[in-house]
């Protein structure tokens, strides 16, 4: 009945994920008092008590979208589902205590996929800290879906939203970006070459960073922590699950600012460099719209700079503009040119 055959209907790749999101749950207003904030941010901000707030957020990780068994073993999938979610939970400045998992699978896996697949969770939740308590298991006609919800706790005071940004304020970025992108580019590049001659032997010593980065990636949990020593309260926050633009564009835009980022002030990783040369990338652009990174991007006041300035966790990349200004890179040549998303937009046409 909903089949588009004769084009009247809406394909959802006019809309695009956000888009999408946006179109289905404009209509929603909160009711409860204890709803602090709704759709919108990395996580939903809940309230039950005087200064103490509940933060929740949940991904969906799909076979053949996000994930291609080939090159993830079921252990590194495990504990990347994991680490997706308590991403979103630290982006919040909040500390994760519990997940549920939720499982599709066909049965072309064994048990003994799913217990490689739980060994990943459970290093995850050992490591990190969290407790598993709960979850769904069911079928699915073919392969395996994954979705994981993330449960964390903030003081009311120290909770930090995506709209917080204000004019003058410094854009910072926890690590370096692109490495996972290009881990992803290496795998794919194997996994042809193996494909062709599969008595190949894969030599990925120049891409350990990066095919880490890319297969078992570290949540920032030590930031809300490190951020609470450094007394810095970030005026917004997000973190990078689809690349520096898209993520810096999300801040502007429930800010209501602009935003200039300086190309040269990207934190990038020497493999990064080496390989971007080697495949013929531009290293801005795997950094900008690269994505998976799962570090944080947050902006501070300018009165805060010297608090953060020494720390190698952290590289001050731009600044937040007024609005009018729009959302701008400068580039090494000095050129301004407007920054686009262009993240992992799975839902979107290429
Ligand atoms: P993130 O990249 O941080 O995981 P998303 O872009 O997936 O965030 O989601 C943006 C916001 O929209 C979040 O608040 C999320 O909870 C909400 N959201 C996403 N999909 C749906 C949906 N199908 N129904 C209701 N809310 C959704
Ligand atoms: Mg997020």
């Amino acid at each position: 009945m909903f089949e588009n055959k004769d084009n009247s209907k809406t394909s959802i790749s006019q809309l695009g994920e956000f888009g999408l999101i946006d179109h289905l749950t404009k209509h929603f207003t909160i009711e409860q008092e204890t709803t602090i904030k709704g759709i919108g941010d990395d996580a939903a901000v809940l309230n039950y008590s005087e200064n103490q707030n509940v933060v929740i957020s949940t991904d969906l990780l799909v076979e053949g979208v996000h994930f291609d068994l080939s090159y993830m073993p079921l252990k590194h999938l495990g504990y990347k589902a994991v680490m997706v979610n308590l991403s979103d939970i630290y982006a919040m400045n909040a500390n994760a205590t519990q997940i549920t998992v939720s499982l599709a699978v066909s049965n072309r896996f064994p048990v003994e996929a799913l217990e490689e697949l739980y060994a990943g969770i459970t290093l995850a939740s050992k490591k990190y800290n969290i407790d598993v308590v709960g979850g769904d298991t069911t079928s699915s006609t073919s392969g395996l879906i994954i979705s994981v919800t993330a449960i964390g706790t903030v003081n009311s005071i120290d909770v930090v939203y995506r709209n917080g940004a204000k004019e003058n304020d410094l854009i910072v970025v926890t690590g370096d970006v692109g490495a996972a992108y290009l881990g992803l580019q290496v795998l794919e590049r194997e996994k042809e070459v193996f494909k062709v001659n599969p008595k190949s032997q894969p030599d990925l010593e120049p891409y350990t960073y990066l095919v880490e980065r890319q297969l078992k990636p570290e949540a920032r949990k030590d930031i809300p922590n490190l951020l609470a020593e450094l007394d810095v309260k970030p005026t917004s926050m997000i973190d990078v699950s689809d690349g520096l633009s898209s993520e810096i564009i999300h801040i502007c835009k429930q800010s209501d600012v602009g935003c200039n980022l300086y190309e040269d002030k990207i934190p990038l990783d020497p493999q990064v460099m080496a390989t971007c040369e080697e495949f013929e990338l531009d290293s801005t652009t795997v950094a900008l719209s690269g994505g998976e990174d799962y570090e944080l991007l947050f902006t501070i006041q300018t009165e805060d700079f010297l608090k953060i300035k020494a720390n190698p966790h952290l590289t001050v990349i731009g600044h937040i503009t007024d609005k009018k200004e729009g959302m701008h890179l400068i580039t090494r040549a000095n050129t301004k040119i407007p920054l686009i998303a262009r993240g992992w937009n799975s839902l979107s046409e290429e």
